[in-house]
């Protein structure tokens, strides 16, 4: 019988969701292995990388958005202490208004105290030649997602605890949790983006609606 390296957690991808719970579980004292490979149609690498509170064509502050920044600015301050760079910058997003009834849900927002802070009108001239104001989104960030990635792919490869593989689902056996030479002590997470569906340990659930 060949003995097997125990972990606590198999991670399964390594987009932006994997990549960052497999980084902040390591650096927990955890022992983390993951699997990634690059495929057609992954979303965080192809991503602008914005972080935008206020979306949708009624313009509605993301829920519980004060809790999530505080959350997102405090992870990416300590990936930049670590990693000695810039990853998160606060910017403006200018918003296209096409119509009256936009302008005025805008507006509305405006008298809101709990968008002030958030959004103004701003008149200038547009490539659009448009009649409206454009919208200015003022606290927004933008997040260099590729440099995560790629800072975090490499501090596990230079570890020597990424599977540069696709994982095949049956290579993973849950009632002994074990997967090739890894005994998983804690659990699997799978992170597979819109791969999930092909996930068969989530087939009960209906991934395609
Ligand atoms: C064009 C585009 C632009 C976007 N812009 C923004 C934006 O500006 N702001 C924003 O907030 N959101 C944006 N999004 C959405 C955002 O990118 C996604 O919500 C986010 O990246 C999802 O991350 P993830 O880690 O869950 O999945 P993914 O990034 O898809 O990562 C999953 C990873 O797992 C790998 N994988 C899957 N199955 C396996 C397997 N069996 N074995 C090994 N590896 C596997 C995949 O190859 C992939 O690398 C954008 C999405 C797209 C498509």
């Amino acid at each position: 019988m060949t003995t097997k390296t125990e972990i606590n957690y198999l991670i399964v991808g390594g987009g932006i969701a994997g990549s960052l719970l497999a980084y902040n579980l390591y650096k927990a004292g955890k022992q983390v292995r993951l699997i990634q490979t690059s495929m057609k149609g992954e979303a965080s690498s192809v991503s602008a990388g914005l972080i935008n509170p206020i979306t949708g064509k009624r313009f509605v502050k993301t829920w519980n958005w004060e809790v999530i920044q505080q959350h997102f600015l405090e992870c990416y301050r300590s990936l930049e202490k670590d990693w000695d760079c810039t990853l998160l910058k606060p910017i403006s997003i200018y918003q296209y208004l096409d119509s009256v009834e936009e302008e005025n849900q805008c507006a509305s927002r405006m008298l809101d105290g709990e968008y002030k802070d958030y959004l103004e009108f701003e008149y200038m001239p547009t490539s659009k030649g448009s009649e409206f104001p454009l919208l200015k989104i003022k606290t927004a960030f933008l997040l260099d997602i590729n440099l995560v990635l790629g800072k975090v792919l490499n501090f596990f490869k230079n570890l020597n605890l990424v599977t540069n593989e696709k994982m095949e689902y049956t290579d993973l056996d849950p009632s002994s949790m074990i997967w090739k030479d890894f005994q998983i002590l804690d659990g699997v997470v799978f992170t597979e983006g819109s791969f999930a569906m092909d996930n068969p340990f989530f087939n009960h659930l209906p991934l395609w609606l």
